[in-house]
């Protein structure tokens, strides 16, 4: 990690925006330090006025891909920018907070490589792979109903499937800015990314605090308030659990025994969280807003 740190740093104090070469030598320490030896990754810098897509990056079939002209052109352009405290950093921390921007798609992308990884080990008491583990049985069922098949008795059934399958993959969209995996993608992404800071945090006080606004911003976006009106009542939706409940596994969320959790947990996962705690995060999050 301090590799990384030592980059990014010296990137941002000769105000330098990570290029491809950065990006390069982050992504294989990365993978080296998680010991991903079965990702690769793919990197386009791609100037094709046509392509005007913004996607940033993904991660499929063991490979991430990382779009370079897009991340940068996202963070040139201060889309990124949410928080009060982003506006009057100096300039060093100001260059440092774009690419930590930058550093967050790569990081998330990586976390999705380690979520395989924790997917194919054997550790069922561990509630992130327990969640973790209901999207991908979603994923796989949904991939299952295309399977080829090569026989006219079997062709019949080719139909039903590929009608299904679309069926899933238009729930599974629809859910997407719930997805579990998004959301810990995010959180662990960050937590790594404030820890990574640690080493310099005295000397950038304002930006090591603004890693823990992020963080609330994106965990808390997700959740919703609704009134029951008749009931005079308001009840907090938590994104992990609508989530599990729309794509049709209600009974998976009953067994997860969630009811000793922390907040921290609670939060972290997308779980319930109380009407005080919403509220205090609501709170703190319009402060903060710009
Ligand atoms: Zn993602």
């Amino acid at each position: 990690m301090n590799n990384i740190l030592d980059l990014v740093y010296d990137y941002s104090k000769n105000f330098r925006i990570l290029d491809l070469f950065a990006i390069d030598k982050i992504m294989s320490i990365l993978l080296q330090e998680n010991e991903l030896d079965t990702i690769s990754c793919e990197l386009i810098s791609d100037n094709n006025l046509f392509l005007s897509h913004k996607e940033l990056g993904y991660f499929v079939n063991n490979t991430i891909c990382l779009y370079i002209n897009n991340l940068r052109k996202k963070v040139l352009k201060d889309k990124h920018i949410l928080f009060k405290k982003e506006k009057n950093l100096p300039l060093f921390q100001y260059i440092l907070r774009q690419n930590l921007e930058i550093l967050h798609t790569l990081f998330h992308e990586v976390e999705h490589a380690i979520q395989d990884k924790i997917l194919s080990e054997n550790n069922d008491k561990d509630l992130e792979r327990k969640l973790l583990r209901i999207e991908k049985h979603f994923i796989d069922n949904a991939l299952n109903q295309i399977t080829f098949y090569d026989t006219i008795e079997t062709i019949e059934r080719y139909i039903p499937g590929l009608i299904e399958y679309h069926r899933d993959m238009k729930i599974y969209k629809t859910n997407y800015d719930i997805s579990i995996m998004e959301r810990l993608a995010d959180a662990n992404s960050l937590t790594k990314i404030k820890n990574m800071l640690e080493q310099i945090k005295k000397e950038i006080p304002e930006l090591y605090e603004l890693e823990d606004d992020i963080k609330l911003q994106y965990l808390m976006k997700s959740y919703k308030i609704l009134n029951k009106k008749h009931k005079n009542k308001e009840i907090i939706i938590s994104p992990t659990e609508e989530f599990i409940k729309n794509l049709g596994y209600i009974n998976s969320l009953n067994k997860l025994n969630i009811g000793n959790l922390t907040y921290d947990d609670r939060f972290k996962y997308g779980l319930q969280i109380t009407k005080e705690e919403y509220e205090n995060n609501t709170t703190r999050l319009k402060k903060l807003m710009k």
